[in-house]
């Protein structure tokens, strides 16, 4: 045994923070042997209640990679809504900034998912159409936060509103522009990071998104409106970074998906928590594109996202990412 002293554990460095402004929904989610078509009735294998929603999944995906996160929202003065707070609770969320209607109940999303992993969502916006910015709420929450995460699931005046302030305090944006509607002109000077799938991309680039190819001409055209980096998702075939330095192609990870909800949740949280460390956009991209993998090969939205401890044991492929 050695006489020396035990050397002195270096203090680990303080986890990022970041802030989460969105919608947060239970999932009532049916499996079933295939999606009824119009008219029909089919028998779900199975029925589950999941805590989901854009705002709460990239929330707790942001947390599950060792951030601390201020998840502002609203939920309804019912079950659901008492369910997704303790949900948060699980993961140390902070949720003081989560609202709770008297009136309206908390947001609903009905989702169908088939044997081949294909979902279909309906959502019931309730409580998180009356979704209200607070400004000294989210002053709270932007306090030395490396990023404000933004989705569509809350009415656009208020995602307006929470960009401005971000913007005005100094903190990057990230958006998620899901569920798809257009950009307001106004929002695209605001945004830092952009983060959108491939029919996203195509629709606010006004150009077809099919190969990586068409997503990096497609990032390139988003770029010129205002956000300095642009990734567009292209689910299994992985993602395409663009940057001030050109854009590059990061392949997806051949696994063997069941249930593809929150993958781009989970993408996006473990993205903005790597460049919260600092990492570059594209180790950044490749840690969404690990999570996410991970993501899909589990069924429900919120149980189904990765901690950094399983993405960091996760295999990689030797080679992943070409200039496109
Ligand atoms: P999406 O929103 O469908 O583009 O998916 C977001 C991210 O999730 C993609 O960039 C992939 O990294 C990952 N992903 C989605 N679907 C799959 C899949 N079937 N297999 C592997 N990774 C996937």
């Amino acid at each position: 045994a050695s006489s020396r002293s035990t050397p002195e554990i270096p203090s680990r460095s303080a986890p990022p923070r970041i802030a989460v402004v969105g919608s947060l929904n239970m999932d009532i989610v049916l499996r079933v042997p295939r999606a009824p078509g119009a008219g029909e009735t089919v028998m779900a294998d199975s029925l589950h209640h999941i805590p989901g929603g854009k705002g709460g999944n990239q929330a707790v995906a942001c947390a599950r990679q060792g951030a601390h996160v201020h998840l502002l929202g609203r939920v309804g003065h019912d079950a659901h809504g008492a369910a997704l707070r303790a949900a948060l609770d699980a993961d140390a969320i902070d949720h003081a900034g989560v609202q709770t209607d008297p009136e309206a109940p908390t947001g609903v999303a009905c989702i169908t998912v088939e044997s081949t992993a294909q979902n279909r969502i309906v959502v019931v916006g309730g409580a998180n159409a009356r979704f209200e910015i607070d400004a000294q709420a989210l002053d709270t929450a932007l306090q030395g936060a490396s990023s404000l995460l933004l989705q569509f699931e809350v009415p656009m005046p208020q995602v307006m509103a929470a960009a401005r302030q971000a913007h005005q305090q100094g903190c990057p944006v990230v958006l998620n522009p899901s569920p798809m509607q257009p950009i307001p002109d106004a929002l695209w000077p605001l945004v830092d990071t952009l983060v959108a799938n491939e029919v996203e991309a195509a629709l606010f680039a006004d150009c077809d998104v099919q190969t990586p190819e068409d997503a990096a001409h497609a990032a390139r055209l988003l770029r010129a409106r205002g956000p300095r980096q642009v990734v567009v998702t292209l689910g299994a075939a992985g993602a395409v970074a663009c940057d001030g330095n050109g854009c590059r192609h990061h392949l997806g990870l051949r696994v063997d998906a069941v249930d593809t909800t929150a993958a781009g949740d989970t993408f996006l949280g473990a993205l903005t928590v790597a460049l919260a460390r600092g990492e570059s956009l594209d180790l950044a991209v490749q840690t969404g594109v690990r999570a996410a993998a991970l993501c899909v090969t589990r069924p429900g939205a919120q149980p189904s996202i990765p901690t950094r401890a399983e993405v960091a044991a996760s295999p990689m492929p030797p080679e992943w990412s070409r200039i496109v």
